[in-house]
């Protein structure tokens, strides 16, 4: 691939107590380059005698590995080697990583298209109508484009959403941003349980969680809101996205909060609520949950009511980065497009082009609570 490179870091390598991995097996491991672009011209192994590796590890290294390659070929700003694969048993230290991929999720159109053509993004996830505008121009740029599901389900899915859905897979999409359980269920029970990225609702708090959703071979999940620091230190990071920005939700309700006040035209809408210190909270009106324009009034709204200050970690990059998160996220809700694109420049610039980080007033959640 001319002159670009692509190199992935992962896991760590365990001395083997009985069966070693052999060189052979990590070349058949590698050599699975299945509908990717690329093939092997030559394929040089470095490693030790007496490691042991899981293969799921194996997948997932030569997976980032292309993924890395593929963004350098496509930023075309870096000479260099061919991509090349060492082994070699790593200390107990996990290795920090600087560019770490951002992806960022919106909710309407208007954000979406103020958005796709920034620098520093890798992919985005989309409700259904702005995926009907966007898919083309974001796989165009070489972004991951994620279909992104209601956070409340209730039934089955309407009609043609799936078959719509399949198609964009055939066109370029990458997968589903899933917030709940019945979701992933229709999503499994359709094949496609691979390619669904977990939201932060998704319950994976310890490692055994962690380790159900790598079985299930869902493409990554979302790092918790509820740990802390210290506690996120504990959990395997390598295969979650961490939130690193977004308005919190605070009260999701199956409801609509419109239609309890004066009506609800089925058109989304948001409202600002007082709290009776005069602290102002907007409450998002999911009234068209679907997004797609066959679903009517047919169902029901939810609501998000969301904090009044965005959580961000724009001034922890460093602690970020330790965590060893696979991807980070900006979430972008309520803001308006040019403060989307404020936003989405300061954390690339933090983040990807080391920037120092501006003051801007953010919550830090409970990722500072409790902390050492
Ligand atoms: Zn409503």
């Amino acid at each position: 691939m001319g002159d670009a490179h692509g190199t992935a870091a992962l896991g760590e390598v365990q001395y083997a107590q009985n069966q070693p991995l052999t060189r052979e097996r990590v070349g058949i491991q590698m050599e699975k380059l299945g509908n990717t672009p690329y093939e092997w011209e030559s394929l040089e192994i470095q490693m030790d005698d007496s490691v042991f590796v899981p293969m799921k590890l194996l997948n997932e290294l030569r997976r980032q590995a292309l993924a890395a390659l593929e963004e350098e070929i496509l930023q075309k700003y870096r000479r260099q080697e061919p991509a090349s694969v060492s082994l070699a048993p790593s200390s107990a230290k996990k290795s920090v990583r600087k560019n770490i991929p951002i992806y960022v999720s919106c909710e309407d159109i208007e954000t979406a298209l103020a958005l796709y053509k920034r620098e520093g993004i890798r992919g985005m996830y989309l409700p259904f109508s702005a995926m009907k505008q966007c898919l083309k121009a974001g796989t165009d740029r070489g972004l991951e484009m994620y279909l992104a599901l209601p956070h409340i389900i209730r039934g089955e899915l309407p009609e043609g959403y799936l078959q719509q859905a399949r198609e964009w897979l055939n066109q370029g999409m990458t997968g589903f941003l899933v917030r709940n359980l019945e979701a992933f269920a229709i999503l499994q029970k359709e094949g496609l349980a691979e390619n669904c990225v977990l939201d932060h609702s998704m319950y994976t708090w310890n490692n055994e969680a962690v380790a159900f959703w790598e079985g299930q071979k869902v493409l990554r999940d979302t790092i918790p809101l509820e740990l802390n620091e210290g506690e996120l230190r504990h959990r395997d990071n390598s295969h979650s996205e961490m939130l690193v920005y977004g308005y919190l939700p605070l009260m999701m309700s199956a409801q609509c909060v419109r239609k309890n006040v004066y009506r609800c035209d089925h058109n989304e809408g948001r409202v600002e609520l007082k709290d009776r210190y005069d602290k102002k909270f907007t409450a998002a009106c999911f009234c068209d949950p679907w997004k797609m324009e066959n679903t009517g009034d047919k169902t029901p709204c939810y609501n998000i009511i969301y904090n009044s200050i965005p959580y961000g970690l724009l001034r922890e990059r460093e602690q970020v980065r330790k965590l060893g998160p696979a991807a980070l996220r900006l979430s972008f809700t309520i803001e308006d497009q040019n403060e989307a694109v404020r936003i989405l420049d300061e954390f690339v610039n933090v983040y990807q082009n080391e920037a120092d980080p501006p003051q801007r007033e953010y919550t830090k959640g409970h990722f500072k609570r409790g902390a050492e």
